[in-house]
């Protein structure tokens, strides 16, 4: 049995129902932002230099969108490498975290540069630290519509498998049905990106994938975000600058090459 297909009446605007939001801009700890600086403020004590670092904001898995640490894993002493980071260097990092933390995207410093900005050799990173926080992070965030051309709704039992040649996707359903709408779930998901620098400026973005559940149709974007700073009544304590400082000194080497950033720049 066949019935008069969806693309026979007039075609409108796929429907989406929204059903959850992705953050709008970055939320933070002053104590993450405070580490940040302070890693910076540390590079140059032990290293007597000014060099660029990277690290990852870390969030509580129950709030993804906050971020209230800052997760400093071994940095290159290649730049080239330092210039990508790579899956398997997060999945590494991602691995030594405990259960109910989270990695919510990257942070890192241009050091004493004076180039305030997201550079060209950062947009490979945002998009490899995007994929990963994704794949661990979606959420629901649409129920959007798949529009079909020609769907062909059957009733179980009452066809015969030759019909099946016809029309672009089968319903088969245990009632006669003459209308169907077809939603498929739209997962998102976001990753923050952090520029800072020796001089206290910084710079946010947030990029954003979504992707649809069947047609795996996939959809990224990104803009420029506020940084709102949150009391959670934690701030750095002497303690922890002291093994900060040791972290520092045993993760962070001090590169003899020029970045790979700087040469972009020159
Ligand atoms: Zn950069």
């Amino acid at each position: 049995m066949r019935f008069k297909s969806l693309s026979d009446l007039k075609r409108q605007k796929p429907k989406e129902v929204t059903l959850a939001t992705l953050p709008q801009e970055v939320s933070m700890t002053h104590y993450a932002k405070e580490k940040a600086f302070k890693i910076s403020e540390l590079v140059l004590e032990i290293h007597e230099e000014s060099y660029e670092w990277y690290g990852f904001t870390i969030a509580d898995k129950e709030n993804p969108e906050l971020i209230t640490d800052i997760g400093l894993p071994q940095n290159d002493q290649n730049l080239q490498e330092y210039a990508a980071i790579g899956p398997a260097r997060i999945a590494e990092y991602y691995d030594s975290l405990s259960e109910d933390t989270i990695i919510n995207g990257w942070i890192h410093s241009h050091g004493a540069l004076q180039y305030m900005h997201f550079s060209h050799t950062d947009e490979a990173n945002h998009a490899t630290v995007l994929d990963f926080v994704t794949a661990r992070l979606r959420k629901t965030v649409a129920k959007k519509e798949i529009p079909i051309q020609d769907l062909q709704l059957l009733v179980k039992d009452e066809f015969e498998e030759k019909e099946l040649e016809e029309g672009s996707v089968s319903l088969i359903t245990d009632a006669v049905v003459s209308e169907a709408i077809l939603m498929e779930t739209i997962y998102g998901g976001f990753s923050y990106s952090i520029v800072i620098g020796d001089e206290g400026w910084h710079e946010q973005e947030i990029h954003y994938q979504e992707r649809g559940m069947i047609s795996g149709h996939t959809h990224v974007s990104m803009k420029s975000a506020d940084l709102i700073l949150i009391d959670n009544g934690r701030s750095l304590t002497q303690a922890e600058i002291i093994v900060l400082s040791k972290e520092v000194a045993e993760k962070i080497q001090p590169n003899t090459n020029p970045p790979t950033e700087v040469i972009e720049r020159m």
